[in-house]
């Protein structure tokens, strides 16, 4: 979707910090960190949350997952731990609707989140 700030960072059409991409999805830094580690990973096909996600899109939800705790891994953090976040929908806080999963770490996560 040529409107999709996601999709184009997606196309390398605007910049970003990559830290993963495969056929199916790619990862970056976040513009606006809210923690030492705050990676986005994001499917290359554009959906809007996982709200419109369905039975057949599980592998794709699971390899999404999996990425981020691979980054994690990589950013060294997996032993201190990690948020992996979907915000969906308007009272989910999700401002960019291009479904896209958080991984937040390198600090402690408070809880219930704000
Ligand atoms: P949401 O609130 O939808 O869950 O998260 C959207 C995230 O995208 C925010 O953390 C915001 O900082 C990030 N973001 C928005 N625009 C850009 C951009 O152009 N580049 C990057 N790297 N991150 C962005
Ligand atoms: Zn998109």
């Amino acid at each position: 979707m040529s409107d999709c700030i996601f999709c184009r960072i997606a196309e390398k059409k605007i910049p970003s910090k990559i830290v993963h991409e495969d056929d199916r999805a790619v990862a970056f830094e976040d513009v606006n960190p809210q923690a030492p580690v705050h990676v986005l990973v994001v499917p290359k096909r554009h959906v809007q949350s996982v709200a419109e996600l369905e039975a057949a899109d599980a592998t794709l939800l699971g390899q999404l997952m999996l990425t981020g705790a691979a980054i994690a891994k990589q950013k060294g953090i997996a032993e201190s731990g990690y948020r992996l976040v979907l915000n969906t929908g308007k009272n989910g806080g999700q401002t960019v609707f291009h479904l896209h999963l958080h991984l937040l770490g390198g600090r402690p996560m408070h809880w219930p989140p704000g």
